[in-house]
Order: C-alpha cells, then structure tokens, then sequence
C-alpha cells in the first residue's frame, strides 16, 4: 500500500543542472504514484530573481516529457515556491524560515523538513551553519539534509567539512548520495548473496579466483572540463561509487537487511582495505588519460583540447588497480576495478570469475586449464546476470564449449523501475538511510585513496596514453596478465 508523506522540501540549488535535470522529474514521479499528494511543498532556492510563476513554469518544462495529465502536472507544480538568495547572506533565511512556516501551516507539514544542498560542496558548511543559527532546524518534525557529491577532495578536507555539518546536523540526519546505491541492480547484489544458497556458499576465497568491476563511460568530460580537472577519474569515480561496489560485494552478511545493519557490514570491509605503501601503489594502480583519435571515422578530441581543460593536464580519465580485503573472507583475492571515459563501451558490470577445476579432464593436455565460471552481474545500461559454465559439445569426442545463461531485464522493465534520484529522495521521506554513505564510509574511502593520489602526485605521467574508443592503456591488460588473469568484459570494435 502507498503512503503519502509529508514533507517539506527546500532544494538550494534550484535553478541548477541537477535539480532540473533529475530532482523535478523525481519528484513528479513520487506524486505520480501517489508518494507525495497534498502535503508537500518544495522551495527553491538560488540567486537568481525568478518569481514562483516562472519558477513554477521551468518545472513543468522538466517533467513535460513524463506529464500523463496537464491538469495533474499544473496542480504539482502549484507546490513549488521559488526564493532568490545568495546562500552566504544570512538575512535571507529569516525570510526563508518565514516562508517554511507559511508553507507548513498551509499544507499541514507537521514540520518535517528535508534541506537539499544541489549545488557546489563549497557552500555546505555555510549553509547548514545558517540553517542550525536562524533556527530553521527544530525538533518538532524531523529535519533530514541530503548532500550531493564530492564530499571533500581527501581525507582531511572530507574530515573537516563533516565536522562543519555535524554541528548543525546528526549523523543519522544526514543523507550523502551516492546515486550508484539507487541503482536496482546495486541493491539486487544483496538478492544475489543472500537469496541463492549456490552462491552465498562460494562467496569467498576459497572459490572465487578473482572480481571485476568495471564502471566504463564512452563520453568524454564534455563540458565539466572545469571541475574534472581538478579531481580525476580516482576520486571522482573510484573513492565513491566503486568502493560503494567493493563494499557491498565484500561486506559480510547483516544481521537483517536494513539501514544500519548493513551500513556496519559495509563499514567492516571498508575498513579492510588494504592502504598501499607508495611502492604497492606503483605495482597495482595504473592510470591513464584518452588522447585524440577517429571513433567511427570522426575525429574525437584528447582530453587535453577538451574546454577548460589544461593543455599539459596530467589528471586521469582512466583508472584500474587492484583492490586487496584483508579479512578471513577475501585474503589473497584480488578484486580488480576499472574505469574511465572515452572507452569503447559505455556500461556498468562486475565479473566474478571462479576457481577452475584442479584438472581439465577433457583435454588429452590435462594442464590447458578449462574456461572459468564467470558469474557476471549487469548493472547498466540494461540490468541483469549471466553465468558462463562449460558444457559438453554435442558429438563424437569430448570436447567442451562455452554456455552463457543470460537474465536481462527488458527495456520496458527498465523504463518502468524507478530512476535512481526517486528511490532515494523516497528512502529519505522514509528515513531509510541503507543507500547513502555514512561518515565512516566516506573516511576509510578516502584513507585508502588519499595514498594513491599521494604516490601519483610523486610523478609526472606520460600522457595521453591511450586512444579515445579503446579499453583503457595497455597498463590496464598488464596489470591482470601479471596476475594470469585478463579482463572478463573486453568488448570488440
Ligand atoms: P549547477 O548547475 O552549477 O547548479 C548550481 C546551483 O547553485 C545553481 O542553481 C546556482 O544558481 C546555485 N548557486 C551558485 N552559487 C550560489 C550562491 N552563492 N547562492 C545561492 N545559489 C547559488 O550544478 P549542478 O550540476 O546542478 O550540481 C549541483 C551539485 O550536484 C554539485 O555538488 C554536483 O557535483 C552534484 N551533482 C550533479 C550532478 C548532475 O547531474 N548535474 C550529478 C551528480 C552530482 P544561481 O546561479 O541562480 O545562483
């Protein structure tokens, strides 16, 4: 059954990419299946002098492709209130907690809050800061704060911002996105350990040779040359949403399969990552970063003519390395992760690739080793597993071939499965925290890339160092081949 919530919803940042592009929409879809109904109202927030009117307008720009019914839409966007500030002007939110009151006694809102910070991590600090003095944050109703990406560039930056937003906001208040965990599939890797005895059995370092986890983009930075240039593929991609994978297929089993037990499973094997001496850093990540070359006979740009971009830039569009778990469960496995732009498919999967048969009974060559079992969990763009076994090839002799088993979800599935900003703006209206990152979370990711950064900021690379539509630098392959392994998803021209 569908409960309504209620809520008040102040989205600083309301004329920004975010809140257009996936905020709006999301919330459309709550009150389109019935989520959100007549208590709630969103308060817009940025400098520029909109009126609610055009306020009002530009949402219903954004969700005009999913709108099923005009009068529905208008009536939506009727909730939405629009208030120009500067967030560092501190009278601004005497009239903002004027307007929460109006709003609050019209729409009977029992004074739960959620403050939405879609805009650049510099004004977080400041803002909760002035949140918590003009005394918008009350214990009547709850007052939940959910914050964008990047938290911090390194440990001490991260270290020193939480402690600005922990004086206005408690932990269990604070909601830090990783859009990753909204994804279905993300969250399908619970169903896939904790539902299917075969797997669960094997899920770990007895049977499971190595992991791979590769979060592959095709474009390039497009036109966030700007912020890229400043923070690279290893803490854009890798401090977050990979280790947020990492954890999630390391972690123990919870006690039950809610927020907090499953936050201190993910907390446990964040905090066996294994830190690397500058010398394992050099043996197990790599880097690299796309230059010019012709995808599909049209010229594709380095990252070094990319806008804003530096023309002598040594940030990396590409990492790989090899993860190490120091526990019982995960010793000597590696879990090998992957990511980059400009590669030559776009798409999300994780490889789990199985110890082999100690003999290979149907070669005369009992040493040329069988294919893998290799369980492969799809993530985007389509959802889904498969699983390699071997089989018996039909006729005389005995000779294997390769069978895949294949679940995908359709692409009606996919459309229908709730977009990621929607699931988790909707764990928030439920105070449901399992998909955001807690504190410690974010601090053991940054320790174990604070390392890493530190040992490349040692070097100058030599870059560009692979072509824009490959899979990476040849330092990627070399890195596996070193092991015996090579990467399970390698996919052709
Ligand atoms: P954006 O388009 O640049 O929006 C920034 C917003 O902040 C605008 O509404 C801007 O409006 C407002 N703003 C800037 N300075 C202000 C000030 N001093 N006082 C009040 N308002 C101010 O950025 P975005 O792409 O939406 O990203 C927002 C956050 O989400 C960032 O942390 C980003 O890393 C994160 N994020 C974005 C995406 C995405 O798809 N866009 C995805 C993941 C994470 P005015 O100019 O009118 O003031």
């Amino acid at each position: 059954m569908i409960e309504e919530k209620i809520a008040l919803f102040t989205i600083f940042g309301g004329t920004g990419d975010l809140a257009r592009r996936k905020l709006y929409p999301s919330l459309y879809r709550l009150y389109k299946k019935g989520f959100l109904n007549k208590k709630f109202a969103v308060i817009g927030t940025a400098r520029r002098e909109w009126s609610d009117e055009y306020y009002r307008e530009i949402v219903l720009d954004t969700i005009a492709e999913i709108t099923e019914s005009k009068e529905d839409a208008i009536e939506f966007a009727s909730h939405f209130y629009y208030q120009a500030h500067n967030v560092t002007d501190t009278e601004h939110y005497a009239s903002l907690k004027t307007l929460s009151q109006k709003l609050n006694e019209k729409y009977k809102l029992e004074e739960n809050h959620i403050y939405y910070l879609a805009m650049s991590p510099q004004f977080f600090g400041t803002i909760t800061e002035h949140l918590k003095d003009q005394g918008l944050i009350n214990d009547t109703g709850f007052n939940r704060l959910i914050i964008e990406k990047p938290f911090g560039h390194d440990y001490e930056s991260a270290s020193i911002l939480n402690n600005q937003i922990r004086s206005s906001f408690k932990e269990e208040q604070i909601y830090r996105i990783d859009h990753y965990l909204g994804k279905e599939m993300i969250q399908n890797i619970s169903a896939v350990r904790f539902a299917n005895a075969i797997f669960e059995s094997m899920w770990n370092n007895r049977y499971i040779d190595n992991i791979q986890i590769t979060l592959s983009e095709s474009l390039g930075v497009e036109e966030r040359g700007g912020y890229y240039d400043t923070s690279g593929a290893l803490r854009d991609m890798v401090q977050n949403h990979i280790l947020q994978v990492v954890s999630l297929l390391a972690m123990e089993p919870p006690t039950e399969l809610k927020d907090e037990a499953i936050r201190d499973e993910k907390i446990k094997a964040l905090r066996s990552l294994r830190i690397f001496s500058p010398e394992e850093v050099r043996n197990y990540f790599v880097r690299g970063q796309y230059g010019p070359s012709t995808v599909n006979g049209e010229n594709s740009l380095g990252y070094r003519e990319e806008e804003n971009v530096a023309d002598d830039s040594t940030t990396e569009t590409f990492v790989a390395g090899k993860v190490l778990i120091d526990n019982f469960r995960w010793a000597g496995v590696p879990f090998y992760i992957r990511t980059g732009k400009k590669l030559r498919e776009k798409g999300t999967q994780i490889n789990i690739q199985f110890k082999n048969m100690p003999l290979n009974l149907f070669n005369d060559d009992h040493s040329v080793p069988l294919e893998p079992n290799v369980l492969t969990i799809y993530i985007q763009p389509t959802e889904g597993f498969s699983l390699q076994l071997n089989s018996k090839k039909i006729g005389q002799g005995l000779e294997t071939e390769l069978l895949n088993l294949k679940h995908k979800n359709s692409a009606e599935t996919s459309a229908n499965s709730p977009e990621a900003y929607e699931k988790l703006i909707l764990d928030c209206l439920n105070g449901d925290a399992t998909n955001f990152t807690h504190w410690d979370e974010v601090a053991s990711s940054w320790r174990f890339v604070d390392v890493i950064r530190e040992a490349w900021d040692q070097e100058t690379p030599e870059f560009p160092n692979y072509p824009s539509g490959s899979m990476g630098p040849v330092c990627s392959d070399q890195l596996l081949a070193s092991d015996g392994f090579k990467w399970f998803w390698n996919p052709q021209k």
